[in-house]
C-alpha cells in the first residue's frame, strides 16, 4: 500500500520547476492544429488546497511557490515568461485572489489542452484516485480526460501511438519504491519503440541516492540510442545534508529532518524553445527559492 499523497507536496520547489517546464512544454505543443494526447503516468489527485491540514503539516508550499510570491518584487529584473507564465497559470485556479487552489499537473496540462486534444490520467492510490474523478467531474470535459486507476508504467503501452500521432508522456512517479527508478527506465525504453516520435518528460528526486543519481543518465543513453534530442534541467535550493540543531532541554540536540533538497526534468524530443527559457528562469529561481549556498541549478542538452 502505498503511503505518498501528493497533497503534502503540492506547490513546493520540486512543482514549481515541473510545472512550469510543463506549461511551457504544452503551450508550444499546442501551437500545431493536429491533436495531441497528454499521459500523465502519474496523475495525483489533480487539485489540491493550500489552507489544508495536508499543506499546513508539511509547510512545503512555503519554500515553493508562495516563497516565489512573497519575493519575486526583489528580482533585479522582471520575472522570467516561464515563471510568469506559471504564477498566472496557477493564478487562474484562484479568481477570488485567495491563491487556496493548486492545480495538480493534471489540471495544468487540461487547462491548455484544446477540444481536439486528449488526456489520460493513471493513478493508483485509492484516495487518489477517487479525488481525481471528483475533479474531473467537476470539468465536465466529456471523453476528453479519462481516469484510469492502473498502474502508469503498464498502462501507457495502450496509448502508443496515439491515433494522431503526437503526444507528450508526463511521468512523475512517487519513487516510493526503490523499483520505480529502474521502472521509469524501462519503460522509457519501451515507449520510444512503440513510439519514437512522442515526446517525454520524466520528473525525479535529486537526493544521495545511487538509483537517483543514475537515472538522468541511463535516460540520456536511452534519447542518445535512440538518436533523440534531449533537455536536463535540475534546480537545487538547499544541502542534503541533515543539520543538527537543539530543540529543547529535554530532547536534547535532534537532527533536522532536511525535505527534499532539489530535483530534475528530463525531456527527450523537448520543443526547441525551451531550453532558452530555463537558462533564463533558472537563475533566477535559483536566487528566489535559495536556501544556502547548494542553491544551483544545471541545464544540460544534447542530439
Ligand atoms: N504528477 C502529479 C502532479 O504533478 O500534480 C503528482 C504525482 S505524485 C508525485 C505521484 C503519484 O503517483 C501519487 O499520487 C501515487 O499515488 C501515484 N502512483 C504511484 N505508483 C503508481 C503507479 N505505478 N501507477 C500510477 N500511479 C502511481
Amino acid at each position: 500500500m502505498f503511503s505518498y499523497r501528493h497533497a503534502f507536496h503540492a506547490g513546493n520547489h520540486a512543482d514549481v520547476l515541473k510545472h512550469a517546464t510543463l506549461i511551457s512544454v504544452l503551450r508550444y505543443m499546442t501551437e500545431k492544429p493536429v491533436p495531441l494526447t497528454v499521459v500523465d503516468t502519474h496523475a495525483g489527485a489533480g487539485l489540491y488546497r493550500l489552507d489544508g491540514d495536508a499543506a499546513a503539516t508539511s509547510g512545503e508550499v512555503e519554500e515553493g511557490l508562495q516563497k516565489l510570491r512573497s519575493h519575486l518584487a526583489q528580482l533585479p529584473s522582471p520575472p522570467s515568461p516561464l515563471i510568469q507564465d506559471y504564477l498566472d497559470l496557477v493564478g487562474g485556479f484562484n479568481r477570488d485572489g485567495s491563491g487556496r487552489i493548486y492545480p495538480g499537473s493534471p489540471f495544468i496540462s487540461q487547462r491548455l489542452l484544446r477540444e481536439s486534444d486528449k488526456l489520460k490520467l493513471f493513478e493508483l492510490h485509492p484516495t487518489d484516485t477517487r479525488l481525481l474523478e471528483q475533479h474531473v467531474a467537476q470539468l465536465k470535459a466529456g471523453r476528453q480526460v479519462a481516469v484510469l486507476r492502473e498502474d502508469g508504467f503498464e498502462g501507457l503501452k495502450k496509448f502508443l501511438p496515439p491515433p494522431s500521432r503526437r503526444a507528450l508522456v508526463m511521468m512523475d512517479p512517487s519513487y516510493e519504491i526503490k523499483s520505480d527508478y529502474a521502472k521509469v527506465a524501462a519503460t522509457i525504453q519501451d515507449a520510444l519503440k512503440r513510439f519514437a516520435t512522442g515526446s517525454y518528460m520524466v520528473w525525479y528526486p535529486v537526493i544521495p541516492r545511487p538509483e537517483a543519481h543514475d537515472l538522468p543518465r541511463r535516460l540520456k543513453t536511452l534519447a542518445t540510442q535512440a538518436q533523440k534530442p534531449w533537455l536536463h534541467a535540475t534546480l537545487t535550493i538547499k544541502s542534503g545534508k541533515q543539520s543538527v540543531v537543539p530543540s529543547g532541554l529535554l530532547d536534547g540536540a535532534k537532527p533536522q529532518r532536511p525535505g527534499l533538497p532539489g530535483s530534475g526534468v528530463f525531456l527527450i524530443q523537448p520543443p526547441y524553445t525551451l531550453k532558452a527559457q530555463l537558462q533564463e528562469a533558472l537563475p533566477q529561481l535559483v536566487s528566489l527559492l535559495g536556501q544556502d549556498r547548494s542553491a544551483a541549478f544545471t541545464l544540460e542538452s544534447g542530439g
